[in-house]
């Protein structure tokens, strides 16, 4: 059985491996380079991490389990009747077509945003990087993830660190977990500016509705768009992602979707760690394999020395085990949680909650 993946990210990339030496497996990349890892990119930014540490997986490793990956290829049309995928490099047939066409960052929307970068890419990360090193201090636009780490790893770097956020909580917590957050990251020298709206852009700082704050080099890290053109082109319903089923299933027969360009009841996870899983689950079902995926958003973050697991649903009061845990709770069950710290214990913690769940 041929199958055809759309995308070299973490859900492209551990579909191929769980696939490899069953099926026929063929991976479309527009990028010229082999997988890396995004996760890592603030810890490279900062300087921690040598460029080709950031590629776990050589070419070698790709033809070594028979994965044949076109590089520099996008993806265009697909034919639906004809089971046939058309790219800048050719046509590629399949009985099963995989978007794992992943997400960009969001664009700003404000005047001068010529003058604002966006991460999502290494060629991002190198063109972050060097202006970095050039102005000793960046400006980093966002309160969620990428945001965080970027700002932890850059501040721990010895690099000057604004934080500007048009809320006053980060990641989505509450209060008091925010404000926790915000004192560990202030404690290495970020300095938060908070409930800050940018109002324009210009080559030496930001206006904003709180005063001007000035910097050259200046990074919007607030959130995603998932890339759904392929899909919406040959005509697979979409919504704000490429829309799928409980079992990655999209709208036209033999055609899936995975990772940060998937949409489930409302949802986009938006980890790595989730389109990995996505694909682990993917691949035991194309081998006909009894699996199921539970759409439960999960992530640990390590933001410069502060580990970090959001568990499940964190709305609502929550209640501390110790220090480092909080537990969120629908009735008596608990359905989330935020551990600081031990990873091990937010990792049981995840799995009871899970069971709980289910
Ligand atoms: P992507 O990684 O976006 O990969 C999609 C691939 O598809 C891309 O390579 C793209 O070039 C290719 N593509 C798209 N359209 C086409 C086309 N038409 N033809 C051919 N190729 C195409 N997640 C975590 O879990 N933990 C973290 O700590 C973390 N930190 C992050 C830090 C940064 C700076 C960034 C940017 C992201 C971070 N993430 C983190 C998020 C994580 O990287 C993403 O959730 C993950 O990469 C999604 O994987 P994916 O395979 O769905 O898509």
């Amino acid at each position: 059985m041929k199958v055809v993946i759309v995308g070299n990210g973490p859900g492209g990339v551990e579909l191929a491996k769980n696939l490899s030496g069953e099926f026929e497996v063929t991976v479309i990349e527009k990028e010229e380079l082999p997988h890396y890892s995004k996760p890592m990119l603030s810890h490279y930014i900062a300087g921690f991490l040598p460029e080709e540490k950031l590629f776990p997986y050589s070419l070698e490793w790709y033809d070594r389990r028979g994965i044949e990956l076109r590089l520099g290829t996008s993806a265009l049309f697909i034919d639906r009747a004809k089971r046939v995928l058309a790219t800048s490099k050719g046509e590629f047939p399949y009985d099963v077509l995989v978007l794992a066409t992943g997400a960009r960052a969001a664009e700003p929307a404000v005047p001068g945003k010529e003058h604002l970068l966006t991460l999502r890419t290494l060629d991002d990360a190198r063109r972050i990087k060097e202006k970095l090193e050039e102005e000793g201090e960046i400006v980093i636009l966002g309160g969620g993830f990428i945001a965080l780490e970027l700002a932890g790893n850059v501040a721990k770097a010895g690099y000057r660190v604004k934080l500007v956020h048009r809320k006053r909580n980060l990641l989505g917590l509450d209060e008091e977990l925010s404000e926790r957050i915000r004192k560990e990251l202030e404690g290495i020298g970020v300095e938060f500016h908070l409930e800050t709206n940018v109002l324009s852009a210009s080559e030496n700082g930001l206006n904003t509705d709180r005063g001007y704050i000035p910097g050259r080099l200046k990074v919007c890290a607030f959130g995603i768009a998932p890339n759904v053109e392929l899909a919406l082109r040959s005509g697979i319903q979409t919504g704000k992602g490429i829309l799928i089923d409980d079992s990655f299933r999209t709208s036209a027969e033999g055609i899936y979707a995975i990772g940060d360009c998937a949409e489930y009841n409302g949802m986009i996870l938006g980890t790595a760690r989730a389109a990995a899983e996505q694909a682990r689950v993917l691949a035991s079902i194309l081998k006909g394999e009894s699996a199921s995926y539970d759409f439960f958003g999960s992530t640990v973050f390590k933001f410069a020395d502060l580990s970090l697991a959001i568990i499940g649903r964190t709305d609502g009061e929550g209640k501390w085990l110790d220090d480092e845990t909080r537990v969120f709770y629908r009735g008596d069950k608990p359905v989330g949680a935020v551990v600081f710290g031990d990873l091990r214990k937010a990792l049981r913690l995840e799995k009871e909650i899970r069971e709980a769940l289910n």
